[in-house]
Order: C-alpha cells, then sequence, then structure tokens
C-alpha cells in the first residue's frame, strides 16, 4: 500500500507538472504573428551584433516600423492595415550603411459579418454639419496615426485596459442599419458605466478629445510608432503630455459618441496601421 501510495503520489506530481505551463509559455513574445490584413508580420531583420547601439532602421512604405531586440535578433514588428492586400509585401531596412529589402508574405483572412440596428438614426446618417465635423476628425486622427517618438523602453506586452467581457472582436465586418460602415478596427470590452480604463502600457498622453463617432479618446503613444486609443469614455482623467505607467487610469468607462451601451472601445495602432488588439495580450489574460 505504502508503494502504491508513492506511485500514486508520483503520478499526481506529474500529472500536475504537465498541467502548468512552462515559463516558456507563459512568457511568449508579444505581440503574436498573424500574418494577415489587421494582424502584425514579426520579421527577423539581422542579428544582434556587438553595434547594438546601432539598431536597424525598417520602412513599410513611408511608413517607419517598430523594431525591438529579441533573442539576439533584431525584429521588426510590422502593423498590417485592414486594407493591405494580401499577397507579397517588401521591408525596406537600414543597417550600418546598408540598404535592404526583405520580401515577406501577406495571407488572406475573412473576418466575420456583424449587422447593428442603431435607433439615433443621427449616428448612421450625419448631417451636413456632422459630416464637416468628421471629416476634421477623420484629418486628425489620421495625423495621430502616423506619429513617431524613438525611445528604447517600448513595451509590446499589453495588459487588458477594462475588467469586463469582451463584446466585439476586431476586424468584423459591420453594417449599420443594413449599410456597410468601416470594418470594427478595435477590441469592445463591455464593463459597468464609471469602471476604470487603464493603460495597456507605459507611454505618453498623446491626445485626448471628444470625436463624433468615438466620444471622449485617449490616445497613449508606446513610442515606435505603437500607439493605443480608448474611446466612448465617460470621463478623462489625463492630459496632452502626461507620463503614464502600466495599468494607470486614463479615465472612465462610458458610451459616449456612436455606442449602443457603456463599453470601452480600445484600437492599437502599430506604424500607421489599426491592428488586432489581442495579439498584445497574454493569451492567458484573453482567456479570462
Ligand atoms: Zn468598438
Amino acid at each position: 500500500m505504502k508503494f502504491c501510495g508513492r506511485v500514486a503520489l508520483f503520478f499526481t506530481a506529474m500529472l500536475f507538472a504537465l498541467a502548468q505551463p512552462t515559463a516558456a509559455m507563459q512568457e511568449a513574445p508579444l505581440p503574436r504573428s498573424s500574418h494577415v490584413p489587421g494582424g502584425v508580420a514579426r520579421i527577423v531583420v539581422a542579428p544582434v551584433t556587438g553595434e547594438r547601439k546601432a539598431p536597424p532602421q525598417a520602412w513599410l512604405g513611408d511608413q517607419r516600423v517598430l523594431v525591438i531586440e529579441e533573442g539576439g535578433q533584431w525584429l521588426a514588428i510590422v502593423g498590417l492595415a485592414l486594407d493591405t492586400a494580401p499577397g507579397p509585401q517588401e521591408l525596406r531596412v537600414h543597417h550600418l550603411g546598408d540598404t535592404r529589402r526583405l520580401p515577406f508574405t501577406v495571407d488572406t483572412k475573412q473576418y466575420p459579418e456583424q449587422r447593428i440596428t442603431l435607433k439615433d438614426t443621427g449616428k448612421v446618417q450625419p448631417s451636413d454639419t456632422d459630416l464637416a465635423r468628421i471629416a476634421l476628425e477623420i484629418a486628425e486622427i489620421k495625423k495621430l496615426k502616423t506619429h513617431w517618438r524613438d525611445t528604447d523602453d517600448t513595451d509590446t506586452r499589453f495588459a487588458l485596459p477594462a475588467k469586463g467581457r469582451l463584446s466585439g472582436r476586431f476586424g468584423v465586418r459591420r453594417f449599420f442599419n443594413g449599410e456597410a460602415r468601416s470594418p470594427h478596427a478595435g477590441f469592445d470590452i463591455a464593463a459597468p458605466h464609471g469602471s476604470a480604463v487603464t493603460a495597456t502600457a507605459r507611454g505618453v498622453v498623446l491626445n485626448v478629445g471628444d470625436y463624433f463617432f468615438n466620444g471622449k479618446t485617449v490616445f497613449v503613444d508606446h513610442g515606435n510608432g505603437l500607439i493605443s486609443m480608448y474611446c466612448h469614455l465617460d470621463r478623462i482623467d489625463v492630459a496632452v503630455g502626461d507620463t503614464v505607467n502600466k495599468s494607470q487610469r486614463l479615465g472612465l468607462v462610458g458610451m459616449t459618441g456612436r455606442a449602443t451601451g457603456p463599453h470601452l472601445h480600445w484600437s492599437v495602432i502599430l506604424n500607421s496601421a489599426m491592428v488586432d488588439p489581442a495579439l498584445f495580450v497574454p493569451a492567458s489574460a484573453m482567456a479570462r
């Protein structure tokens, strides 16, 4: 019996060990790779050599791209806009006096459809005054998306910015009252009105605003073209230029702008492309 007990104990210990994710699994590099429109491509640029102080610079088209050091290599972390045509793409790299072109491929992805009915038709068919305001706001947001700040401490491992239920995935092709609108370029978390919205990672507040569609919004610049955007806030607690730490409160969940209920719409911008925020969050946090 004593022997059996030991065997049982051994197998119990083995099962326990197998059930525990290894350190490597827990620390999977982020963002995860997803070579599709709306995804992120991880492209090895060069080994890290003695010239560590001179990281490569990389561009996709005209847009500078985030380069990080990981596992002894310089990696380009490339945001792929939702309207990227699947097929061959090219990264331009400048390193140690050389310019090279690195080809990579973008695969096809079919995102699901969603049909939404809104009672406030003013948000579906805006008036001429609203259209003028919307045009200005689109131009302003477009400019913010291309913002670049050099820093060597960009954190690409994000914490979820609100506690709540996932209520809208990235990339969903939306129809409001039967009319096609732009795809859902963010991630929705349904949370009680007035609950905290927190920074996904350290950064600097790039802009705050109150927009027709996005409502009260905060942009946090994490450096090197990585920016997070938090929309529909009830209240904003930070100002432009503030330095914020990971999980620091930025404001409160609300439903300002075009929203059918209190929720946080969270977008992630990388080299001016809106990409899937879920790729930046550990799988264990997403599974809650
Ligand atoms: Zn949303």
